[in-house]
């Protein structure tokens, strides 16, 4: 694959949406049947999260035209940091000499943008949520399995929407119409839930955008049966506590076992950090989850996702009137994803080896590789067990 195949135009249009096509979620015994990889062996640790400081960011005319793309960039301005203000929509300048170079260009690069207006055409995001609502696309992390690589059309640049009062006020006509969540009997009562997090990560951006907290308070005022859904790898939510949530705003954290955590997820938390502050909106009443996911049979998994389990455990202790949600997704790659992935960690230790998946078809005939049935029914079999035994509150809210 080329340069130009690989990573799209050296130009990047910032009044076209991302093209995507993913899983609903932004972002393993002992046993004979499981094929199991050490990830500690060769991968060096992954470097932890420091707030992103984005390398260069740009701000299109149109979204200084909207009085939250103005908050933005007064932000990131009272960081010290130069915006620069476009003549167009268009951005040059992200093409390096090479995919990699091209790559870490367009990851240290946020633009501040008015979101397209398919993205404000809601669409349902199963299993999580009935509809999937955008404050941003794109993510500074380096998770070497993550979702969205098959799924940007060009580099992948950091997008966050200025148009932000338009979008919440754009969700009311969706109240009561969701087909996903409202429809299941064990998630019904959670009303109309809107998924905020499938193209990016909230915590890796909320203290340059102000958005999700914007989203929080709207969600707290709104006073119908709504629930605002997000997941985040990141810990940072010293912005979020005491804001008055009315219970209206799940905050999930996005957790995995030690050796995936440490070696793979690049940028991100720390797994501890990411369950104290977990602790902290619990805490404040927040309804809080843990997104398990990729769950992958690494070597020993058993030991290392009981410790996971563990510190989960030790995590949520004592909170009172705790309201805890698991969703639990097993790691799967396309072929486009995987091609992307490749080019951008070379040197992964993730297992993304076609011949030691089964093949999935999805609605619209797209593939995916997922694990072979008999380990998916192992690793299915002990998270259901291990949960139930020691969280015994915790809901299941699906598995996949
Ligand atoms: Fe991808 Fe990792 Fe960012 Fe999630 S946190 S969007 S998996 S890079």
């Amino acid at each position: 694959m080329d340069d130009q195949q690989r990573t799209g135009p050296a130009d990047v249009d910032l009044g076209e949406p991302l093209a995507v096509d993913v899983p609903a979620v932004p972002h393993d015994a002992s046993g004979e049947v499981v094929e199991t990889r050490d990830l500690t062996a060769l991968a060096p640790p992954a470097r932890p999260a420091r707030r992103w400081t984005p390398k260069r960011v740009v701000v299109t005319p149109a979204a200084l035209e909207h009085p939250h793309g103005v908050c933005i960039v007064e932000r990131v301005e009272a960081l010290g940091l130069e915006v620069e203000r476009l003549r167009s929509n268009r951005l040059t300048g992200v093409r390096g000499a090479s995919d990699r170079e091209t790559y870490a260009r367009a990851k240290s690069t946020m633009a501040v943008v008015v979101s397209p207006p398919s993205r404000r055409d809601l669409q349902p995001i199963a299993p999580s949520a009935d509809w999937r609502v955008d404050l941003a696309e794109g993510c500074p992390a380096h998770c070497q399995y993550c979702y969205l690589a098959g799924s940007l059309s060009g580099p992948p640049v950091t997008r966050v929407y200025a148009d932000l009062d338009d979008i919440l006020a754009g969700l009311e006509p969706y109240l009561g119409r969701g087909t996903v969540t409202s429809r299941r009997e064990h998630r019904a009562h959670e009303g109309t839930t809107f998924e905020a997090s499938c193209y990016t990560d909230p915590l890796a951006l909320e203290h340059l955008t102000g958005s999700w907290r914007r989203a929080v308070e709207f969600f707290g005022d709104w006073d119908a049966d709504v629930q605002l859904r997000w997941t985040t790898k990141y810990a940072d939510v010293d912005d979020f506590v005491g804001l008055p949530h009315a219970g209206r705003t799940r905050v999930r954290f996005s957790v995995n076992c030690l050796p995936v955590t440490e070696r793979v997820e690049g940028g991100t938390a720390r797994l501890e950090d990411r369950l104290a502050a977990l602790r902290r909106l619990a805490l404040d009443g927040y309804p809080v989850g843990l997104t398990m996911a990729p769950l992958m049979p690494v070597e020993d998994w058993r030991t290392h996702y009981g410790h996971l389990l563990d510190l989960v455990e030790a995590a949520v202790d004592a909170v009172p009137d705790l309201d805890l949600t698991a969703e639990l997704i097993t790691h799967r790659f396309t072929p486009g994803s995987r091609d992307v992935l490749l080019g951008w960690y070379p040197r992964t230790r993730v297992d993304m080896d076609p011949s030691r998946r089964t093949e999935k078809r999805g609605r619209y005939g797209s593939l995916k590789y997922v694990y072979p049935k008999d380990v998916m029914a192992e690793l299915r079999t002990w998270f259901e067990a291990e949960l139930a035994r020691r969280l015994p509150g915790l809901r299941v809210l699906y598995w996949t």
